[in-house]
């Protein structure tokens, strides 16, 4: 049954093990053998259907996975990658070749925005990179090389919001592929029916949950999808971000409370977020009246799951944020630690850490100040007592007046 909602649509899928397991059985095999050398030709080929050949190529157990993802965000297919940045680099040169360009938000992953500031102009692929919320400096930097427009939902980690319907417009009216990164808004946004051709998500976070596990998906056509898996000229089949199969068994169970989840993370951000506010911090969360992108971000989402477990807090100095997280982590309320999506709470300082790799003058001019926190909120059930002893730590650092 097709539904618009994506938790509903990861439901109704059925698994089942060879020997009527309730979870389907893990493939644990490199190679696969063949009645009949004709088969392993096809197979080869892609046009054997459900006969799998080497596992670089595609394993049941990673299939079984992308067929999640893509139910989740209601694309034909996906494929599953080791890492968020493995989805990532194997789209953009999957879609670019040397002499095109790519348009892509400022404030975006630092890993991302390192591969297209540093290593893409290896290969002649330049970046132009441009207030994704000011559509104007977007249109007014397209020209007949572009090939890609690339923001993140929410991005990291200033949680600025892409208008994704209108990034869309602009992208079908100039014939690019319109690529993105939704790994802080699981659930919560579907880009696909937003009008996005490509959808990308590092499952370390928020869908994996648990900080255990490496993994990404690339979500999109099931034609795009085969494109990256062509064995001549597939960027997925031949740079090898392949996931290994025992990975994708265990996010593929984790993925099953993921909707529990985020409701919690955004119940908990939210509450902390508008306490916060009330006492004169500066915050910034999507679920706050006062951030620039709420209103577009509640036209796009799925409101069952909120505004997700991002949040962000400017202390003033990067001392300051330093000792206030020494603290937190000192008084058990979370790990300072980069990534996010935990049961814990995690907090680091983008500026030093998670956005090193942008030079200090653009940071500066994108608005990542140095004293600014970003926290992913964890599932604490009580998050009324997490914020009176937050708030006791910033008492005793005099960050509250
Ligand atoms: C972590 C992250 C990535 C990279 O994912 P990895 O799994 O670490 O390779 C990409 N985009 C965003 C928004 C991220 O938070």
């Amino acid at each position: 049954m097709n539904t618009h909602k994506p938790a509903d649509r990861i439901q109704d899928l059925q698994y089942f093990g060879e020997f009527g397991g309730v979870n389907p059985s893990i493939t644990d095999s490199s190679t696969y053998t063949f009645l009949s050398a004709k088969t392993m030709f096809d197979t080869f080929e892609g046009n054997a259907e459900g006969c799998y050949l080497y596992s670089r190529h595609s394993t049941p157990s990673n299939l079984y996975l992308g067929e999640a993802l893509a139910a989740m965000e209601n694309t034909e297919s996906a494929n599953v990658a080791a890492s968020g940045m493995g989805a990532i680099t194997s789209v953009l040169l999957q879609l670019c070749g040397s002499g095109d360009e790519i348009i892509s938000s400022r404030t975006i992953y630092g890993g991302t925005y390192a591969f297209m500031k540093n290593f893409l102009p290896k290969l002649k692929i330049d970046t132009k990179f441009v207030d994704i919320t000011n559509l104007e400096s977007v249109e007014a930097v397209i020209n007949s090389n572009t090939k890609v427009l690339y923001c993140e939902t929410l991005s990291n980690p200033l949680l600025e919001i892409a208008d994704i319907e209108a990034l869309s417009k602009i992208a079908k009216k100039q014939n690019l592929k319109l690529v993105v990164d939704n790994t802080f808004s699981p659930l919560m946004v579907s880009p696909k029916n937003l009008g996005a051709d490509v959808v990308i998500h590092s499952l370390t976070k928020f869908i994996n949950g648990s900080s255990d596990a490496v993994g990404g998906v690339i979500c999109g056509t099931q034609e795009f999808i085969n494109d990256l898996r062509n064995v001549n000229d597939g960027a997925c089949m031949l740079l090898g971000p392949t996931m290994d199969s025992l990975r994708a068994a265990s996010i593929l169970k984790n993925m099953r409370t993921l909707h529990i989840r985020m409701k919690q993370h955004s119940r908990n951000a939210q509450f902390l977020a508008e306490s916060f506010q009330k006492d004169g911090l500066r915050v910034v969360y999507p679920g706050l009246k006062d951030h620039p992108g709420h209103e577009t971000f509640k036209r796009m989402y799925n409101e069952d799951y909120g505004f997700g477990g991002m949040m962000t807090l400017d202390v003033g100095s990067l001392d300051k944020a330093n000792e206030l997280m020494e603290m937190m982590q000192m008084q058990n309320l979370g790990y300072l630690a980069v990534s996010l999506g935990f049961y814990k709470t995690l907090f680091s300082a983008p500026g030093t850490s998670t956005s090193s790799e942008i030079p200090m003058e653009e940071q500066k001019e994108m608005g990542l100040s140095d004293g600014l926190i970003r926290f992913s909120i964890g599932l604490d059930d009580d998050i009324q007592r997490t914020y009176e002893k937050m708030k006791e730590c910033m008492n005793s650092l005099n960050i509250l007046k």
